[in-house]
């Protein structure tokens, strides 16, 4: 089949091309390797160029981060200051000049590193056609999605509150056998509003309920921390890959969760 290649100077010429059967193109990390590997079912791509998609815009909540913006960007950006340590571990720094915040959203396991952060902070995202979604809902239902223009992420009000650790077999930057996100704010030395999410322990990134259970209302000591650990893969299917087996991601993931909170008592 013959790829054809357009570009979209406005976000609503890629969403009109979306909606006749193109697929967008942000930085084409994953994308051009499909096209590189002959993939059949890509015929029409769209290359995305509004240059209102690479805005990085401070509010006094959090922060909003347009699709197109790059890991190296976030990885700069004061304004995402606790999102540098997460798009730092995307990829080498070849993959992070071009890796966009938008393209991770989509990204299968077991990357999506950033989504996995994303999640625990509970971002919302902006979507071209159907307005704002919350990015649990938005993660559930993400291959039905149109157009992605921006993320907004609230941020942590201090900066224990949150963490993020990607457990990789050989290389740092290699894929993640598991990542998991911690988002755990305080009020009166207890936690009030716990997310924890993990990658590569489900078909999209996913929050850990039985984890969160043991936390909320608990201050984060050894035995929340604890619980935590042992309850964390309730609910969760982890699968088996090239990287490692659902048995192993069960016995380890409570292991790495433990050391993430323990970094943030
Ligand atoms: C060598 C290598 C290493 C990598 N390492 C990591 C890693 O460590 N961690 C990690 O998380 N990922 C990793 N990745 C995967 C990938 O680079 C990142 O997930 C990246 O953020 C994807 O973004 P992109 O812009 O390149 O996506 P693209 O390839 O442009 O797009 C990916 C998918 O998202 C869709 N899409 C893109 N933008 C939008 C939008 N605005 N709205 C709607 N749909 C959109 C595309 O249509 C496509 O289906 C790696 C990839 C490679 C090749």
């Amino acid at each position: 089949m013959t790829v054809t290649v357009e570009r979209a100077a406005t976000a609503e010429e890629a969403a009109a091309a979306m909606a006749r059967g193109a697929q967008v193109v942000g930085g084409g990390t994953i994308v051009m390797r499909r096209v590189n590997a002959g993939d059949q079912r890509l015929g029409r791509l769209v290359v995305l160029a509004d240059p209102a998609l690479r805005r990085i815009g401070a509010g006094s909540e959090g922060v909003s981060l347009g699709a197109l913006v790059t890991m190296s960007e976030v990885a700069r950006a004061r304004e995402a200051d606790f999102l540098a340590p997460v798009a730092r571990q995307v990829g080498g720094p070849a993959i992070r000049n071009m890796a966009t915040v938008g393209g991770n959203l989509f990204a299968r396991r077991t990357y999506g590193d950033f989504a996995v952060a994303l999640l625990a902070l509970g971002a919302r995202v902006i979507l071209a056609r159907e307005g704002a979604r919350e990015i649990g809902e938005f993660l559930r239902g993400r291959e039905r999605s149109g157009l992605v223009l921006a993320v907004e992420v609230p941020r942590p009000r201090e900066a224990r509150a949150f963490g993020f650790l990607k457990v990789t077999r050989v290389h740092p930057a290699a894929a993640a056998v598991l990542s998991v996100a911690a988002h755990l704010p305080r009020e009166g030395g207890r936690i009030r509003g716990a997310r924890i999410a993990f990658g590569g322990m489900g078909p999209q990134p996913l929050r850990a309920p039985g984890a969160e259970r043991a936390l909320e209302g608990q201050p984060l000591d050894a035995g929340a921390i604890g619980r935590a650990a042992t309850g964390c893969t309730e609910g969760l299917e982890p699968p088996t890959d090239a990287l490692a087996s659902a048995w192993y991601r069960r016995e380890v993931a409570g292991v790495h969760l433990r050391r993430l909170l323990e970094g943030m008592v």
